[in-house]
């Protein structure tokens, strides 16, 4: 048996803990309000078990039933699978009714009907215009999504193992971009290795993803699912967008709510999934308005949902791969060849905290594993020894931040001290802290515990010599690497790859510049183009920081767009 997938993947709820109604799942609209959908679409009368949505046909209509039924089904190999059977004023559809993505369900008249119909252009319009019915059919949409989520009700099963690194990065980009599937574990589930005999495949061509149409997938790339999913296939590749926002963590989330909320044709490319790094965070505990935390993926799960809502468009697994700034439009190259044009570009393509080369690192991420020392993590070492790595300021602030009494500090650096890489106040309030102390020439070659860092295993790089310690708080702040090699020269970056914008831009930069204004706060050396979060020289590297500039760019752009 398939196993069910966990209900939270990338999407919240809106309001409940407790599991929906069914009156929250399928809610009766009122005549009156029937009749205002009508006004913008047409309505028509259907006889009895007429096919309305088949799976895996692009949504391009939105079917509220008047009079009548229609039943929602799911085909399975042994038949079909009954989900819900909407009777008069009761609606079909689902998040992929406003994405125009493929319909993972059948939908059929039961007895004659009356439909009110209406494209999804005309969906998209209602539910950004109309609160009471935007507030009725986000709510329902969300909840039908998380619900196919929840009971594993997809039309993909993936096949693999726990122990494989393949299957999770199969697993992270299905749920990452909210796509319901079912999972066979090769360790735990005997079907699954009845499924590789009969389909003549081998153990280590794990994972395998069967798509819709019995397409059969051998370890694939994320390209391949995104494909095979037809994840990009509504989206218009040949107009000329007002904006093309690059990478989808929080800073291009942002930029995309705001663009296309006020009326902006924005298209977001994204060389993996919606969430950026913050959809690494399990928890993010000091974003405005979230006294319990949230995690990344839900955080990007509704700031995805919202972009979706005002009409922005997302290519996923489809990162830029250059940018030709020589004249506007301007035009963004993507994996697989395409050409994007756009008047006006922003780039949020983030960073990565360099991790060091550690076995089980990833494991042990947020459990234990912090890349940044704020009151929060001071909070969750209690009185425990952490360990710090990183001869940089960061690393010596965090030293000096998290050395109390009671608590021991091990900073480990792979040079022979800290003369080179961190200014002078920080060295001496480190060789003054009698909590605080360094091993040059060391590196954590090992990481053990279940659920969370137990035990770290740090070596002398000249010596050989090892030393195991049960430390269970380790701080990697060795500096993070800004996604920006793809823009190969075409706009001004600082030494160490980051996107110079605005007042920091030098003389040098802006030889190039063809405009008497000088550019704006966020703009960099090619007008009209935009960086926005970590990826930005001087950003404050936070989620709150990165929202906040995705969504001043685009009132930067509006000028650019109009003046
Ligand atoms: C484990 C962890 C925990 C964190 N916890 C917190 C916290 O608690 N609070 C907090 O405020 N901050 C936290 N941060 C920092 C925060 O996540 C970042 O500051 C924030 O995500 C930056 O957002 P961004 O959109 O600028 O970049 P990113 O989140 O890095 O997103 C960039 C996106 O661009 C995509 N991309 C890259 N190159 C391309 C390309 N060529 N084409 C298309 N797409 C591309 C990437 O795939 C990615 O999705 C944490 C970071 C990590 C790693």
């Amino acid at each position: 048996m398939a196993t069910e997938q966990a209900p939270e993947a990338t999407l919240a709820r809106p309001s409940a803990l407790t599991p929906p109604t069914r009156g929250e799942l399928f809610p009766t609209l009122t005549r009156e309000q029937i009749e205002r959908i009508a006004a913008l679409g047409e309505t028509r009368t259907a006889a009895d078990r007429e096919v309305l949505i088949e799976p895996g046909d692009q949504i391009s209509t939105f079917f509220v039933v008047a009079e009548g039924e229609v039943e929602i089904v799911r085909p399975t190999n042994r038949g079909e699978d009954l989900l819900v059977v909407h009777g008069p004023g009761e609606f079909v559809g689902e998040l992929n009714s406003l994405s125009g993505r493929r319909s993972l369900v059948r939908a059929r008249t039961r007895g004659a009907t009356r439909l009110v119909m209406l494209t999804r252009e005309a969906l998209l319009d209602l539910v950004q215009t109309d609160a009471e019915l935007s507030e009725i059919l986000m709510r329902a949409f969300i909840l039908r999504r998380l619900e196919l989520l929840r009971s594993g009700r997809g039309d993909v099963v993936v096949v693999g193992s726990s122990h494989s690194a393949g299957t999770l990065q199969v697993q992270e980009f299905l749920s990452r971009n909210g796509y319901p599937y079912s999972y066979l574990d090769l360790e735990r589930d005997a079907d699954a290795q009845e499924l590789l005999d009969r389909l003549h495949i081998a153990v280590d061509e794990i994972p395998i993803v069967l798509c819709p149409g019995n397409r059969v997938l051998r370890r694939p790339t994320n390209a391949q699912l995104a494909d095979c999913l037809g994840l990009n296939e509504a989206v218009d590749e040949t107009t000329i967008r007002d904006l093309v926002v690059i990478g989808a963590g929080p800073a291009g989330l942002a930029a995309a709510v705001y663009a296309a909320s006020e009326g902006l044709d924005v298209l977001v490319l994204e060389t993996v999934a919606p969430g950026g790094q913050a959809g690494a965070s399990s928890k993010i505990e000091n974003y405005l308005g979230f006294p319990l935390g949230i995690s990344g993926q839900e955080l990007a799960g509704r700031a995805y949902t919202q972009a979706q809502k005002f009409g922005a468009e997302m290519l996923v697994a489809r990162g830029a791969t250059r940018l030709a700034c020589g004249r506007t439009p301007y035009t963004v190259e993507t994996e697989g060849g395409t050409r994007l044009l756009t008047r006006s570009v922003v780039i949020a393509t983030g960073a990565q905290y360099r991790k060091p080369p550690i076995p089980d690192l990833a494991r042990f991420e947020g459990a234990g594993v912090y890349y940044g020392a704020t009151f929060l993590e001071q909070q969750v070492c209690g009185d425990e020894d952490v360990v710090i790595v990183g001869g940089g300021n960061s690393a010596g602030q965090a030293a000096v931040f998290l050395a109390k009494p009671g608590r021991h500090v091990y900073m480990l650096v792979r040079g022979p001290g800290l003369a080179e890489s961190m200014s002078r106040y920080l060295i001496r309030r480190i060789e003054e802290s009698p909590n605080i102390s360094l091993l040059a020439h060391t590196e954590i070659t090992a990481m053990e515990g279940e659920d969370r860092l137990e035990r770290v295993t740090w070596t002398h790089r000249e010596s050989g010599q090892s030393e195991v310690r049960d430390v269970r708080h380790v701080f990697l702040m060795t500096g993070a690497v800004p996604n920006t090699t793809w823009l190969d020269g075409c706009v001004a970056l600082d030494r160490h790859g980051f996107i110079r914008t605005g007042v920091d831009l030098a003389p040098a930069d802006l030889e190039s510049w063809p405009l008497a204004r000088a550019p704006f706060q966020l703009e960099t050396s090619m007008p009209g183009v935009f960086a926005v979060g970590d990826v930005r020289a001087g950003n404050i590297k936070r989620v709150a920081a990165a929202v906040g500039e995705g969504s001043a760019a685009v009132s930067l752009v509006h000028k650019t767009l109009t003046g």
